[in-house]
């Protein structure tokens, strides 16, 4: 497995990348956000495009020797526009965060408002978090999930719209299992003359594939990460269909918040987006959407409070400290020592602090790649539940910790020996 790695390159930096390839290889990865590129993905971003300034567009840049970067950039892009069906696109951003600042900056002047989804609710941090950007260089209002269903409102967000008449409306989330109505939410500003911006971040391979209703032709903007669903490298990507914007779009990105893209990258989501134009890819993505939900059903046969009662995307959250009396903290601890990844999360209206949390948010898009199925995501749920029911005693942790390795070495990580 480790062959692919040359220690011998440099001892100190290839011991940790060879530890990290035997940790990928032997943990359950359940953290909703991460993925397995393939080896195709790996190669092109550890290619020597890494190597070449290339400040502009394809066609327009400000140094010379950009012929094959151009290539590629304008590859990346027009795989991009296929996938989803969208006119303009830009792939330079180099993260989801980035991606939202520059599209954000296309549309607003500092101190305009904006409402976004709240951190606890679900959203993201560069959806108007006062610690973010976001919150600071913009007048800033969350709108939250209802008390009681821990659904988005669309009636309750429409009130709070036209009582703070935003600029800017961002949907999307980090931590929400359930559909998003994009639709909804262009009524919602359509009634109080803000734009909308739609950031997929997490969701963005159910929408290449028709298994979640797709933002782009409703929203004036949609963000992405890259690094997520549609199992790319890491980096942002903008999309929009309106000519005008598009253009201011590319100033923001460049030069407004960044200099020299990252061609190695880029060169690693063309490859991305040509595997996720495939049907294997929605194969993949249908097989994600049925684990996810299986899981979330055998947790609450298990009594595990999950909220909304279940997901219909790739990800679900557990109230763990509701259902079994341990924190979000408490918990991702001791899934950790069973070789099981997941993340503590704050739930909606959470008691706990975000450091603490009481909640655990559970993905299937990485296992998915493995090869798991429904059935593996069962077997899972139930270490899981072993590992929390005897989250004190070492010598049973030991003893689930060696039945998730052996399951986990059944399931090897997409990569082989590179010649
Ligand atoms: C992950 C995520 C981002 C940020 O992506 P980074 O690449 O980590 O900056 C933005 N928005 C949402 C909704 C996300 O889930």
């Amino acid at each position: 497995m480790t062959e692919i790695f040359d220690r011998n390159l440099d001892d100190e930096v290839f011991d940790a990348i060879d530890a990290e390839v035997l940790r990928q290889q032997e943990s359950t990865e359940l953290i909703a956000s991460e993925n397995f590129v393939s080896l195709a993905v790996l190669k092109a971003q550890g290619s020597v495009m890494t190597n070449k300034y290339a400040e502009g567009y394809p066609g327009k840049r400000y140094y010379g020797g950009c012929v094959n970067v151009d290539r590629v950039e304008e590859l990346a892009r027009e795989r991009l526009k296929a996938l989803f069906h969208v006119r303009f696109v830009n792939v330079q951003p180099y993260s989801g965060s980035a991606a939202n600042m520059a599209a954000i900056r296309s549309l607003l002047s500092p101190g305009d408002r904006i409402m976004g989804m709240s951190v606890n609710g679900g959203g993201h941090l560069t959806h108007g978090y006062s610690l973010s950007f976001s919150g600071k260089d913009y007048e800033s209002l969350s709108y939250d999930v209802d008390r009681e269903t821990y659904r988005l409102d669309y009636d309750a967000i429409l009130r709070q719209a036209q009582q703070f008449k935003p600029k800017l409306i961002i949907c999307g989330a980090s931590a929400y299992s359930r559909e998003i109505d994009f639709k909804k939410f262009k009524e919602i500003a359509d009634s109080v003359g803000a734009y909308l911006m739609a950031d997929i971040a997490h969701i963005a391979g159910l929408v290449a594939t028709g298994y979640h209703n797709s933002p782009i032709d409703v929203c004036d903007v949609v963000t992405s990460t890259t690094h997520k669903t549609l199992r790319g490298p890491r980096g942002g990507i903008i999309m929009t269909n309106d000519e005008e914007l598009s253009k201011k779009i590319d100033k923001n990105v460049f030069p407004g918040i960044q200099g020299g893209p990252l061609e190695h990258v880029i060169a690693a989501k063309a490859v991305a987006f040509k595997e996720d134009l495939t049907p294997e890819y929605k194969d993949y993505i249908g097989q994600v959407v049925k684990n996810a939900k299986r899981m979330s059903e055998e947790f609450s046969a298990m009594g595990y409070d999950v909220i909304t009662g279940g997901t219909d995307n790739h990800l679900f959250m557990l109230d763990v400290l509701k259902s079994k009396n341990i924190t979000g903290m408490k918990a991702q601890k001791v899934l950790e020592a069973v070789n099981i990844t997941a993340n503590r999360n704050s739930i909606p209206f959470d008691t706990q602090k975000p450091y603490i949390t009481s909640g655990i948010r559970i993905g299937t898009p990485a296992m998915t790649t493995r090869g798991f199925q429904e059935k593996e995501f069962v077997q899972i749920a139930h270490y899981i539940d072993e590992a929390i029911r005897n989250q004190d005693d070492a010598r049973a942790l030991d003893a689930i910790r060696e039945k998730v390795v052996s399951l986990n070495r059944a399931f090897p990580l997409p990569y082989r020996k590179v010649g």
